[in-house]
Protein backbone atom coordinates (compact mmCIF):
# COMPACT_ATOMS: atom_id res chain seq x y z
CA UNK A 1 0.00 0.00 0.00
CA UNK A 2 1.30 3.43 -0.82
CA UNK A 3 1.14 6.39 0.74
CA UNK A 4 2.22 9.81 0.66
CA UNK A 5 3.11 10.98 4.22
CA UNK A 6 3.83 14.80 3.22
CA UNK A 7 1.26 16.53 2.01
CA UNK A 8 0.20 20.19 2.22
CA UNK A 9 -3.16 21.64 1.80
CA UNK A 10 -5.01 24.92 1.80
CA UNK A 11 -6.51 27.13 3.85
CA UNK A 12 -4.12 25.34 6.91
CA UNK A 13 -0.78 25.73 4.76
CA UNK A 14 -0.79 28.63 3.34
CA UNK A 15 1.97 28.07 1.14
CA UNK A 16 0.07 25.16 -0.97
CA UNK A 17 -2.17 25.75 -4.07
CA UNK A 18 -3.68 22.72 -3.34
CA UNK A 19 -7.31 21.93 -2.06
CA UNK A 20 -7.60 19.15 0.17
CA UNK A 21 -10.46 17.37 -2.42
CA UNK A 22 -7.59 18.06 -5.87
CA UNK A 23 -4.93 16.32 -3.60
CA UNK A 24 -6.96 13.42 -2.88
CA UNK A 25 -8.07 13.42 -7.01
CA UNK A 26 -4.74 13.32 -8.24
CA UNK A 27 -3.36 10.99 -5.51
CA UNK A 28 -5.73 8.71 -6.66
CA UNK A 29 -5.02 9.47 -10.34
CA UNK A 30 -1.45 8.87 -9.98
CA UNK A 31 -1.51 5.63 -8.10
CA UNK A 32 -1.60 5.90 -4.71
CA UNK A 33 -3.54 4.46 -2.31
CA UNK A 34 -3.67 6.72 0.72
CA UNK A 35 -2.33 9.99 1.79
CA UNK A 36 -1.22 12.07 4.92
CA UNK A 37 -1.75 15.56 5.63
CA UNK A 38 1.10 16.96 7.12
CA UNK A 39 0.48 21.15 7.10
CA UNK A 40 2.79 23.65 8.47
CA UNK A 41 2.10 23.46 12.52
CA UNK A 42 -1.18 22.49 12.50
CA UNK A 43 -2.93 19.50 12.89
CA UNK A 44 -6.66 19.01 11.09
CA UNK A 45 -9.65 19.24 13.45
CA UNK A 46 -10.76 15.80 13.30
CA UNK A 47 -14.48 16.21 12.62
CA UNK A 48 -13.34 17.99 9.37
CA UNK A 49 -10.74 15.07 8.72
CA UNK A 50 -13.62 12.67 9.26
CA UNK A 51 -15.74 14.64 6.74
CA UNK A 52 -13.44 14.54 4.16
CA UNK A 53 -12.69 10.83 3.92
CA UNK A 54 -16.50 10.36 4.24
CA UNK A 55 -16.61 12.59 0.91
CA UNK A 56 -13.95 11.23 -0.91
CA UNK A 57 -13.93 7.98 0.00
CA UNK A 58 -10.23 7.72 0.24
CA UNK A 59 -7.83 6.87 2.77
CA UNK A 60 -6.51 9.78 4.71
CA UNK A 61 -4.22 9.84 7.93
CA UNK A 62 -3.07 12.87 9.56
CA UNK A 63 0.55 14.34 11.02
CA UNK A 64 1.79 17.76 11.35
CA UNK A 65 5.07 19.06 9.85
CA UNK A 66 6.44 21.30 12.78
CA UNK A 67 8.91 24.17 11.80
CA UNK A 68 11.55 24.29 15.10
CA UNK A 69 15.36 24.95 15.76
CA UNK A 70 16.42 21.80 14.24
CA UNK A 71 14.63 21.50 11.64
CA UNK A 72 11.18 20.79 10.12
CA UNK A 73 9.92 17.77 12.02
CA UNK A 74 6.93 15.22 10.71
CA UNK A 75 5.11 14.06 13.25
CA UNK A 76 2.87 11.28 13.37
CA UNK A 77 -0.12 10.66 16.69
CA UNK A 78 0.95 13.87 17.95
CA UNK A 79 -1.67 15.58 19.57
CA UNK A 80 -1.23 18.74 21.23
CA UNK A 81 -4.22 20.86 22.16
CA UNK A 82 -2.54 23.90 23.18
CA UNK A 83 -0.32 24.27 20.05
CA UNK A 84 2.89 23.46 19.23
CA UNK A 85 6.55 23.82 20.35
CA UNK A 86 8.79 25.19 17.81
CA UNK A 87 11.64 23.60 20.22
CA UNK A 88 12.81 20.37 18.62
CA UNK A 89 13.26 18.80 22.51
CA UNK A 90 10.10 20.19 23.39
CA UNK A 91 8.66 18.17 21.05
CA UNK A 92 10.22 15.43 21.54
CA UNK A 93 9.57 14.95 25.08
CA UNK A 94 6.09 15.82 24.34
CA UNK A 95 6.10 12.52 21.44
CA UNK A 96 7.52 10.06 23.98
CA UNK A 97 4.91 11.12 26.85
CA UNK A 98 2.20 9.95 24.07
CA UNK A 99 4.08 7.46 21.84
CA UNK A 100 4.46 9.75 18.56
CA UNK A 101 6.53 9.32 16.35
CA UNK A 102 9.20 11.96 14.81
CA UNK A 103 11.13 11.86 11.35
CA UNK A 104 13.54 14.75 10.29
CA UNK A 105 11.85 16.24 7.26
CA UNK A 106 13.95 16.89 3.89
CA UNK A 107 17.36 16.54 6.16
CA UNK A 108 19.51 17.47 3.31
CA UNK A 109 17.68 20.34 1.83
CA UNK A 110 19.79 23.20 2.76
CA UNK A 111 23.18 21.39 2.13
CA UNK A 112 23.43 20.19 5.84
CA UNK A 113 22.94 17.40 7.66
CA UNK A 114 20.97 18.66 10.69
CA UNK A 115 20.94 15.86 12.96
CA UNK A 116 23.76 16.03 16.07
CA UNK A 117 24.77 13.80 18.61
CA UNK A 118 22.17 15.12 20.84
CA UNK A 119 19.24 15.32 18.23
CA UNK A 120 20.02 12.11 17.36
CA UNK A 121 17.90 10.28 20.00
CA UNK A 122 14.52 12.62 18.85
CA UNK A 123 13.61 10.94 15.26
CA UNK A 124 13.01 7.53 14.63
CA UNK A 125 14.46 8.03 11.27
CA UNK A 126 14.37 10.97 8.36
CA UNK A 127 12.29 11.28 4.68
CA UNK A 128 14.70 9.45 2.75
CA UNK A 129 12.68 10.39 0.14
CA UNK A 130 11.09 13.89 -0.24
CA UNK A 131 9.36 14.31 -3.94
CA UNK A 132 10.38 18.47 -3.89
CA UNK A 133 14.51 17.37 -2.86
CA UNK A 134 16.88 16.06 -6.01
CA UNK A 135 18.28 13.14 -6.37
CA UNK A 136 21.53 13.97 -4.91
CA UNK A 137 19.62 15.56 -1.75
CA UNK A 138 17.32 11.97 -1.29
CA UNK A 139 20.91 10.27 -1.71
CA UNK A 140 22.26 11.88 1.29
CA UNK A 141 19.20 11.59 3.10
CA UNK A 142 18.77 7.72 2.67
CA UNK A 143 22.07 7.42 3.88
CA UNK A 144 21.58 9.39 7.03
CA UNK A 145 18.48 7.01 7.52
CA UNK A 146 20.85 3.75 8.18
CA UNK A 147 21.86 5.48 11.13
CA UNK A 148 18.07 5.58 12.96
CA UNK A 149 16.28 2.65 14.49
CA UNK A 150 13.65 2.81 11.75
CA UNK A 151 13.77 2.44 7.83
CA UNK A 152 13.20 6.02 6.11
CA UNK A 153 9.49 7.75 5.10
CA UNK A 154 8.93 8.57 1.66
CA UNK A 155 6.48 11.46 0.73
CA UNK A 156 6.02 14.08 -2.15
CA UNK A 157 6.11 17.46 -0.05
CA UNK A 158 3.32 18.15 -2.80
CA UNK A 159 2.72 22.45 -2.70
CA UNK A 160 1.26 22.10 -5.94
CA UNK A 161 -0.85 19.86 -8.58
CA UNK A 162 2.60 18.73 -10.52
CA UNK A 163 3.94 17.65 -7.22
CA UNK A 164 1.44 14.83 -6.17
CA UNK A 165 2.37 11.50 -6.27
CA UNK A 166 6.12 12.31 -6.13
CA UNK A 167 7.29 10.43 -3.67
CA UNK A 168 5.35 7.89 -1.04
CA UNK A 169 6.19 5.29 2.00
CA UNK A 170 5.54 1.58 0.49
CA UNK A 171 3.80 -0.60 3.24
CA UNK A 172 3.35 -4.22 3.17
CA UNK A 173 0.15 -4.51 4.93
CA UNK A 174 -3.50 -2.16 4.12
CA UNK A 175 -3.84 0.48 6.49
CA UNK A 176 -6.89 1.95 7.27
CA UNK A 177 -6.98 4.16 10.35
CA UNK A 178 -4.72 6.60 12.18
CA UNK A 179 -3.82 3.19 14.92
CA UNK A 180 -3.12 1.27 11.94
CA UNK A 181 -0.74 3.78 10.20
CA UNK A 182 1.34 3.92 13.73
CA UNK A 183 1.60 0.85 14.48
CA UNK A 184 3.10 0.05 11.22
CA UNK A 185 5.72 3.24 11.35
CA UNK A 186 6.28 1.39 14.74
CA UNK A 187 6.59 -1.97 13.06
CA UNK A 188 9.16 -0.66 10.85
CA UNK A 189 8.24 -3.03 7.80
CA UNK A 190 7.81 -0.11 5.04
CA UNK A 191 10.48 1.81 2.45
CA UNK A 192 10.48 4.91 0.93
CA UNK A 193 9.39 5.22 -2.99
CA UNK A 194 10.35 7.81 -5.56
CA UNK A 195 7.47 7.61 -7.83
CA UNK A 196 7.46 8.41 -11.46
CA UNK A 197 4.23 10.15 -13.41
ZN1 LIG B 1 9.48 21.21 5.24
ZN1 LIG C 1 6.41 20.05 3.80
Amino acid sequence: MLIDLHCHTLPLSTCSALEPGQLVELARERGLDGICLTEHDRAWPAGELEALRKRTRFPIFSGVELTTDQGHILAFGLDDPRGFSAIARAVYEAAKACGALLYLAHPARDGLLKVTHDTVEFFMSVEAVNGSDSRLQNMAASGLAQGFRLPGIGGSDAHTAAEVGRAATRFPTRIETQAELLEALRAGTYEAVALEH
